[in-house]
């Protein structure tokens, strides 16, 4: 039933509208009007001032067929990661890719042309739907921040589909949560030569501290990480600051707090114990510490309704589904802690966020199938009811 001309000429045109998070004006007023002239109600959202972008997330609501079935939300993103202007697609032995030069935004438009053909397809057959909300994000890419900031009295859905994902025989049902910790260690400069006594090394304590501090994989649900330093102005000067920030992810509230604590409590350690050895009047060697939540987490139960169409679905069509895990955060994590359990289906992309991301055509037309399956189970009560 997938039309795969249509859906690849869509996928063709929307890849070929630059759309950089906080940049994605274009593309909105693009998809504002396939859907318009699709029959949705339309709303833009505060989030553009809010994100530093120049337009906010889109919502498209499509009226239901059947009489009340509940709203399903079908979510992509609509900005893609650098470099990704003007690109140039091409096409061989079945596969999108760029030229080279740039990404192909298949991440995570093969998710929007999938969705359009997909509802292209109910209404030309009048196949039954329930109510279908789709929530176009801005600035995903960019840590999350057009769900961060999506007005959710607009999203009347508290469940559906995230299509921001590799396979298509799986469905993301947990991802971790995950921690930013910035810390600022702040020591005394002093000439390292004609006076070294005046200073206080900020570097060398973030070093002890950062070397008591688990890194890595701390257990099967759980990674941290120290990226960046950032310090020193030159050899002759001893170091009066130092930025140290990393991460810790877990799919276990409790460990993510247990592991961000040790690693602040290193620091907190390191700063003190230097205080008490050398005595000071300025107050110095002193610790900022920042712990922001990046993303909750999410975990979708395996009989929950999302998973349980999902897999129903896929066995109409003779195929499996699987229940996956995920290590990265997307907008799932953030519609999960707003209240609305979104799993997330694979659309084929693979090798996203790089010159080489590529996607099979055979699987965005298999996407669509199982979406086209899924919105069809979900109208029907019988089937609903039995779960
Ligand atoms: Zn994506």
């Amino acid at each position: 039933m997938v039309n795969s001309d249509r859906l690849v000429d869509v996928f063709k045109s929307l890849v070929q509208i630059d759309s950089i998070s906080r940049k994605e004006g274009a593309i909105s007023k693009t998809l504002h009007s396939i859907f318009t002239s699709m029959g949705a109600e339309l709303h833009i959202d505060g989030a553009g001032p809010k994100v530093g972008g120049d337009t906010g997330n889109l919502i498209a609501k499509f009226a239901g067929t059947v009489s009340d079935a509940a709203p399903l939300l079908l979510n992509a993103h609509m900005d893609t990661v650098q470099p990704g202007e003007g690109v140039n697609i091409l096409f061989s032995d079945g596969t999108f890719k760029s030229d080279g030069t740039t990404v192909l935004g298949a991440d995570d438009k093969s998710a929007l042309a999938i969705i359009i053909e997909t509802i292209r397809i109910l209404q030309e057959n009048t196949l039954p739907h329930g109510p279908l909300e789709l929530v176009v994000t801005v600035c995903e890419e960019v840590g999350l921040l057009g769900a961060k900031n999506l007005d959710y009295s607009l999203v009347k859905a508290r469940y559906g589909y995230s299509l921001d994902a590799t396979d298509t025989k799986g469905i993301v049902t947990r991802a971790p949560a995950a921690n930013h910790l910035e810390f600022k260690v702040y020591g005394r400069d002093a000439h390292a030569g004609a006076a070294p006594e005046k200073g206080i090394n900020a570097i060398q304590i973030a070093s002890r501290a950062i070397s008591n501090i688990r890194v890595g994989r701390i257990d099967e649900e759980s990674t941290a990480n120290i990226g960046v330093i950032e310090g020193g102005k030159a050899t002759n000067i001893v170091p009066g600051l130092v930025t140290v920030s990393g991460e810790v992810r877990s799919h276990t509230p409790e460990t993510l707090d247990k592991e961000t604590r040790k690693i602040v409590e290193s620091f907190e350690r390191e700063v003190s114990d230097y205080s008490e050895a050398v005595a000071s009047e300025d107050g110095l060697p002193k610790l900022e510490t920042t712990v922001r939540q990046d993303f909750p987490v999410f975990k979708i139960p395996e009989d929950h309704l999302v998973v349980a169409l999902a897999k129903k679905a896929a066995s109409r069509l003779g195929r499996e589904m699987k229940p996956k895990m995920s290590g990265g955060g997307s907008d799932a994590n953030i519609f999960f802690g707003n209240g609305i359990v979104t799993g997330i289906l694979g659309t084929g992309m693979k090798d996203m966020h790089t010159v080489r991301e590529s996607i099979p055509l055979d699987d965005m037309v298999k996407c669509a199938e199982l979406l086209l399956e899924i919105i069809q189970l979900h109208a029907n009560k019988d089937f609903v009811s039995s779960l």
